[in-house]
């Protein structure tokens, strides 16, 4: 007889590990199923460090997600011993002028800084005159496989069982509960939580929504002058909004060495089980243009490329809802390559609709509805 769990959670990636943790700290069995380890570097959520901030959210369909998310990032924290899962660094968003929507008015979570101010407390970057900044104070770091390692690790501690190098073959659901196919044998629960990230358009590909994988890649080089300059206790969390494209990075940090930058952009479309993981030519030159362009004092050696996958749905706004034809199933994902700052109140409010068929979340502009075809229910 296969073990009855009350839900089965499919990916302990970034949000299915606090989806585990949700359903085991209400005292549900619950079983996580991960194709790979846990944690691993084949999805969205690895690569050491993560940027969460409130300020650009206020006044946004997604303020009661991240405030809530704030307060659950630090319930793990607490509970799991770990400061270092989020270390507060603030978020300076750069842009051009004039401000953008979301630091349109003043809502007390931001200090508006103009090029001259920027200049005096941040010359480490080097950035066109008609550049202004946001900074958010709450901004901070978040350590993306700390922080599925500590979800998962509590979870079990409180009776939660995870299969991690078991793959989900198919489900299926009916009125008495869902049944799902795996390489390492079948498992049954009442419930099934989708979490399966940038593999999530795989899952339920009979939807008819176009769900994407996209390659990304991210590097580390070391300073070639003003290392201090790019340590924590100068440098935030960062974004520059401008020519020649929106780049991001990290404080210089002491468990992975150099300076982290990212280009963020679409990404190019590829099939998350047939691409070419290894950094190329390409990925080197996005991060050289960002850094010769906005921080020629970091662009010295190469320390490391990695890639990663982005998914987008497409609005590029994640799916957070109930399955429109069973609902005993509930959808949480694609996140939409913005979405780590999110994942404990994405999570909660999956496992809410799981476990009572709706949550106090506000999460009706995540609601699947929106995507489907006229006709469908
Ligand atoms: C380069 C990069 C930079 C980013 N920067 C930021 C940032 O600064 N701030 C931010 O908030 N967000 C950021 N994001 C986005 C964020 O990291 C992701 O949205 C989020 O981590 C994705 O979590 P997930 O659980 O949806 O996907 P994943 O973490 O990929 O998890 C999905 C899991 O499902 C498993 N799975 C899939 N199919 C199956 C199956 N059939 N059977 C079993 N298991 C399965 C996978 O193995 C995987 O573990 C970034 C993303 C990338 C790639």
């Amino acid at each position: 007889m296969p073990t009855t769990y009350d839900v089965i959670v499919v990916g302990v990636g970034g949000v299915g590990a606090p989806a585990v943790w949700h359903l085991a700290r209400r005292g549900l069995r619950v079983l996580g199923l991960e194709r790979f380890a846990v944690p691993h570097a084949m999805g969205g959520s690895h690569g050491n460090s993560r940027q969460t901030k409130i300020a650009p959210y206020i006044g946004s369909p997604y303020e009661g997600i991240i405030l809530r998310a704030y307060e659950l990032w630090r319930e793990i924290v607490a509970e799991s011993a770990q400061p270092e899962i989020m270390v507060t660094t603030g978020f300076l968003d750069i842009h051009r002028a004039p401000p953008a929507a979301a630091y349109a008015t003043d809502t007390g979570r931001f200090e508006r800084l103009d090029h001259a101010e920027l200049r005096c407390r941040y010359p480490q970057f080097q950035l066109a005159e008609y550049c202004w900044a946001a900074w958010d104070p709450a901004g901070a770091l978040l350590r993306p496989e700390l922080a599925v390692t500590s979800f998962v690790r509590t979870a079990m501690l409180r009776g939660g069982v995870v299969e991690g190098s078991t793959e989900v073959k198919g489900w299926r659901a009916s009125a008495g509960g869902v049944e799902v196919e795996t390489t390492r044998g079948r498992f049954s629960a009442g419930k099934l939580v989708l979490c399966a990230g940038p593999w999530t358009g795989k899952l339920l590909a009979d939807l008819g929504i176009r769900m994407t994988a996209n390659r990304m890649s991210f590097g580390w080089v070391w300073p070639r002058r003003n290392v201090a300059a790019f340590g924590p206790s100068s440098m935030p969390c960062w974004c520059i909004d401008d020519e020649p494209g929106i780049y991001y990075g990290f404080p210089m940090m002491t468990d992975v060495p150099g300076f982290k930058i990212g280009l963020h952009w679409y990404g190019d479309e590829v099939d998350p089980d047939a691409f070419d993981r290894r950094p190329d030519a390409r990925d080197e030159a996005l991060i050289r243009t960002g850094l010769r362009t906005f921080m020629p004092d970091a662009n010295g050696p190469l320390l490391g490329i990695r890639t990663c996958l982005y998914d987008h749905t497409p609005d590029d706004v994640p799916i957070i809802d109930l399955h429109p034809e069973h609902d005993n199933v509930v959808i949480c994902g694609p996140l939409c390559g913005a979405g780590f700052k999110f994942v404990p109140a994405y999570a909660e409010a999956a496992v809410d609709l799981a476990a009572d068929g709706h949550t106090r979340l506000p999460i009706d502009f995540l609601r699947i509805g929106r995507l489907l075809a006229a006709g469908r229910p």
